[in-house]
């Protein structure tokens, strides 16, 4: 069941929260207290049913801090629903917001800005599946640029508080000279950007979320063989994945939401790191997949 934890540092962000998401927290000493944000791809219940439940723990834990929300339209329906019956009983803020663009052909590459979350900027795109179903990018903040050591000595730059100065943007007078930062700070460099998507086949739309990120993370539900299933169900197989994120001149891809007909993944992994610039030795992840009963279908 789909869930995801981005840690920024100090916060972190939940994509999906499947079932069994309160599981993984505790196996992996995610603290509650830090989540900053929830993302739903989708309300297909293997990506979102478990989020009530993560809900009801925050309240317990005693959160009052808001939690920003994210997803498509009918997530703030849904979660009135639980409410309503009495599931629900928030003492703190959701601040919802709900997308609802959504054609569901992928084909639009517009990439719709969504409340920042601790400082990282997040977009988001329409993807291609059977209900209105989304990708999201993650991007940090701005880094520094870095510290040109040897331009700061050829300046003649005492070691002291005047480099700590132009490494926070001010100019500093040195024997009568004034330096400015750009004299030996580099530019600043664009933070780092992380993609991950919901359930989606190969589209327009994927592509442009995915280009340029460090990292994408993507459905591969299928196996080569099987390009008939994955456009029927609107999901993608491990190569065309590959594909995406290769096209799009991302630097890394991790594979996940494998359907249950493949009790080990390796033939997966093959076939997108075949596919990829550099066909690295694939690896598999901390979770490794245990046997599954064969045929299931994925949603
Ligand atoms: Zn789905």
């Amino acid at each position: 069941m789909s869930a995801l934890a981005l840690d920024l540092g100090a916060q972190w962000i939940l994509v999906d929260a499947g079932e069994g998401t309160q599981h993984q927290l505790l196996r992996f000493g995610l603290p509650t207290s830090r989540l900053a944000a929830v993302l739903i791809t989708h309300l297909h219940g293997d990506h979102v049913l478990g989020l009530p439940g993560l809900l009801s723990t925050l309240a317990l834990n005693g959160r009052v801090e808001p939690l920003t929300v994210i997803g498509p339209d009918g997530l703030g329906r849904l979660l009135s629903g639980f409410a309503d019956v009495g599931v629900l009983n928030l003492p703190f803020p959701l601040e919802l917001t709900e997308l609802v663009d959504d054609r569901g052909d992928g084909a639009s590459t517009e990439l719709r800005p969504c409340p920042t979350v601790a400082g990282h900027r997040i977009v988001a795109v329409a993807l291609r599946h059977r209900v209105p179903c989304h990708g999201f990018r993650v991007t940090a903040p701005e880094r520094r640029g870095r510290f040109d050591a040897v331009a700061a000595e050829r300046l003649g730059l005492p070691h002291g508080p005047e480099r700590g100065r132009l490494a926070a943007g001010f100019e500093v007078t040195v024997g009568g000279r004034v330096i400015a930062p750009g004299d030996v700070v580099a530019p600043s460099r664009p933070g780092v950007s992380v993609a991950v998507f919901g359930d989606t086949t190969p589209c327009s739309a994927a592509r442009a979320l995915a280009h340029g990120c460090a990292l994408v993370v993507h459905e591969a539900t299928y196996a080569d063989g099987m390009e008939a299933e994955a456009e029927m169900w609107r999901h993608s197989t491990a190569r065309q994945t590959a594909t995406v994120a290769r096209d799009a001149g991302a630097g890394r891809l991790i594979l996940t939401h494998f359907s249950s007909r493949y009790p080990v993944i390796d033939q997966l992994v093959h076939e997108a790191a075949r596919c990829s610039r550099r066909a690295t030795p694939p690896s598999r992840g901390p979770g490794s997949r245990p046997r599954a009963e064969p045929g299931r279908g994925p949603s």
